[in-house]
């Protein structure tokens, strides 16, 4: 019989389509996970409405827990409160580094914003000194920035709030 931290344990090994380095815990997506009758109920709060990754990584979930020879799991998706990106954890952010995405920095904080964008470190090589090329990089939810110092480009996780 397996537990709800099992079941957390086995959705560590699904990714988020769009960023698979990032697992859907480090995406901070999942909230409670209990047994309802004879059902295990995943809580899952979407990231955004509309982004098309979320029905991908649902259907990914339920495979997964297949896999595992779980057939009596479903989700319940929790809207309140609503997703934000500093529910992104400290391991995922770190992984995001690692892939070369700058993860999202308080864009609300004025100190962090310039006339073109707010103020995202390289990934490569840490310099602020960076600019946004476009406000959508590769999806959606990231924007597409190149660093002044190494000229590297990047993609940068917009903040969402
Ligand atoms: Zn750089």
């Amino acid at each position: 019989m397996v537990d709800s931290s099992q079941i957390r344990n086995y959705l560590n090994e699904v990714s988020d389509p769009e960023i698979p380095v990032l697992s859907v815990l480090d995406l901070g997506v999942i909230q409670q996970i209990y047994l309802d009758s004879d059902q295990w109920v995943i809580e899952l709060t979407p990231t955004y409405s509309g982004c098309p990754a979320m029905q991908q990584i649902e259907s990914d979930i339920l495979l997964k827990l297949n896999e595992k020879g779980i057939n009596n799991a479903r989700i319940k998706h929790i809207l309140s409160p609503a997703w934000t990106t500093d529910w992104i954890s400290k391991e995922g952010r770190k992984k995001l580094l690692l892939y070369g995405i700058a993860p999202p920095v308080d864009e609300v904080d004025k100190k962090t914003l310039f006339a073109d964008g707010p103020r995202v470190s390289c990934p490569k090589c840490t310099s602020e000194n960076t600019r946004m090329v476009s406000l959508f990089g590769s999806t959606a939810c990231k924007a597409h920035y190149q660093c002044r110092e190494c000229l590297e480009p990047f993609d940068y996780f917009k903040c969402l709030k």
